[in-house]
């Protein structure tokens, strides 16, 4: 597969791409009229995932033919059910494919300046080889920051990222964003069983354990590819770490909640 569209990430956000607004939210009861957490009003079962955590409802525009989303690409922004569905299957982030795997776990591409490569908590799925290629070439904020390429044999399920809402009367009030000192979006795990049920989640993350580094030239060697080979076919951008062109990269995942 080659050309424009398959170069735009999978789990990118597209214009047009309408959430639900927060006034469809409200507060959920249990039987003894206890507040347990939000809901949707007019609320659909795939809303929720198998651990009962509300998800960001986002309309999607999808091609019938290929069934590749449409639209001109959000870079900055991830459509939530995308990425919760690329990141729960562990698929390729941009091609929506398998992604690299061998007997040193998935491969993953994430921004340098972890103190701790065991144990990273990220909310970007794995890459196959050719977008691995891809990103470490043209993704300017990993030409700026740096990056890291690593297998994790156990990309463990860790939680998500999303909007903390509180109950406020038989009201709900949206908490300010949980931030890292840097300014990056804090993932919420799943042993908060006090946070969880007043999440609206709009990405999954996974924590990488049984972590080793890799080298991008060795496995490309191991594999018995060509990077430039790659390059001409592929020319992909990387999601949430580059904008079109070069121009406007953000190393923010921010939500596409609305
Ligand atoms: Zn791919």
């Amino acid at each position: 597969m080659s050309g424009p569209d398959w170069a735009v990430p999978y789990i990118t956000k597209r214009d047009g791409e309408q959430g639900v607004p927060e006034s469809m939210l409200s507060l959920r009861y249990n039987r003894a009229g206890r507040p347990i957490g939000i809901r949707y009003t007019h609320e659909l079962a795939r809303n929720r995932d198998d651990r009962d955590v509300l998800w960001a409802r986002v309309s999607q525009d999808l091609s019938p033919r290929t069934m590749r989303p449409v639209g001109k690409p959000l870079f900055a922004l991830m459509h939530p059910a995308r990425q919760r569905e690329t990141m729960a299957a562990l698929r390729c982030q941009v091609c929506h494919g398998q992604p690299s795997r061998n007997k040193l776990g998935y491969l993953f591409l994430e921004m340098a300046g972890h103190a701790e490569v065991e144990g990273i908590v990220t909310a970007q799925p794995p890459v196959c080889l050719d977008h691995a290629v891809a990103g470490i070439n043209d993704c300017r904020r990993l030409h700026e920051r740096g990056y890291v390429l690593l297998r994790s044999k156990v990309p463990r399920l860790h939680g998500v990222i999303g909007q903390v809402f509180r109950a406020v009367g038989h009201q709900i009030e949206a908490l300010p964003p949980l931030l890292h000192d840097d300014g990056s979006d804090y993932p919420i795990p799943y042993t908060r069983g006090d946070l969880m049920p007043y999440v609206l989640a709009s990405q999954l993350v996974r924590r990488l354990t049984g972590v080793t580094l890799v080298d991008i030239d060795a496995e490309l060697e191991a594999a018995g590819r060509d990077r430039l080979a790659i390059r001409r076919g592929a020319g992909t951008r990387c999601p949430a770490h580059r904008a079109p062109s070069l121009r406007a990269c953000t190393s923010r995942t921010a939500s596409g909640s609305p």
